[in-house]
């Protein structure tokens, strides 16, 4: 395969976005040890990008490699991959609409992935993405009951995407949650706009009954939203730099990959 000097600038830039984009999910309390986000590739559209098996706040451009829609490394290289990377690839693989995926065991959603009483709704303009009964993955309906919850292998990530059904959140019992968008910018977004949501709800519950937008609110208030990604974006970014936790200088200088 050859490449214009185009072509490799773009994908060192969607490296380095990526990068950016897990250290900002940490910082934001979506990610801990474990979470992965991924991006179609800028190139090859039946691949994606997504960081070898490690920390998200650790992640360095460097650490980014291809995968294919069987969750298969595109570089003939041995690298530790996430054990969930077929949440991507199914979903990238049926939806061509998807730009970049999410999963993350976000800690105030995972409650409304288990509650029997309630589910997570959009109660402000800023989770409008919320509107619609969210899917809600449940493992046992695949796996019985002895599974350890991951999705594992291609068929779970399968049943997942059909779970999903196109939905841009799609909460996972008892594990976390599996969030897209048509931008990395977006699902990153999405994801940190899940996690507030979810704080707000419980906040909301506790002092009593309470009021959710419309499907119509709701629809005005994400398209409304569309427009100020980028906004947030720089803030995360800044944040980043402000707690010593971007990405090195440049690509390139970053610190040699120990496998
Ligand atoms: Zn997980």
């Amino acid at each position: 395969v050859t490449s214009s000097p185009q072509q490799d600038a773009r994908l060192r830039l969607a490296c380095e976005h990526l990068a950016i984009a897990n250290r900002i999910l940490y910082a934001q309390g979506v990610f801990d040890a474990f979470g992965h986000v991924s991006m179609r590739h800028p190139e090859w559209s039946d691949c994606f990008l997504i960081s070898r098996n490690r920390a998200p706040a650790l992640v360095e451009p460097n650490d980014v490699y291809a995968l294919d829609f069987h969750g298969d490394l595109v570089e003939q290289v041995q690298v530790p991959l996430y054990l969930e990377r077929f949440i991507h690839a199914a979903i990238y693989a049926c939806d061509p609409d998807v730009q970049s995926v999410v999963h993350s065991h976000s800690p105030t959603v995972v409650p409304f992935t288990v509650s029997r009483a309630t589910t997570l709704r959009p109660l402000c303009h800023m989770t409008g993405f919320l509107a619609g009964r969210l899917p809600n993955f449940e493992i046992r309906a695949h796996r019985g009951e002895a599974s350890d919850m991951l999705i594992r292998d291609a068929q779970l990530g399968k049943q997942l995407a059909a779970c999903r059904a196109g939905a841009p959140v799609t909460l996972m019992r008892g594990h976390g949650v599996t969030i897209t968008g048509n931008s990395l910018q977006e699902a990153v977004f999405r994801s940190i706009y899940t996690e507030k949501g979810a704080r707000m709800q419980l906040q909301a519950h506790s002092l009593g009954a309470y009021e959710c937008l419309t499907d119509a609110e709701a629809s005005h208030a994400e398209q409304a939203n569309r427009g100020q990604m980028t906004r947030a974006w720089d803030l995360w970014r800044w944040e980043l730099r402000r707690q010593g936790l971007d990405i090195a200088a440049s690509f390139g200088e970053t610190t040699p990959r120990i496998d």
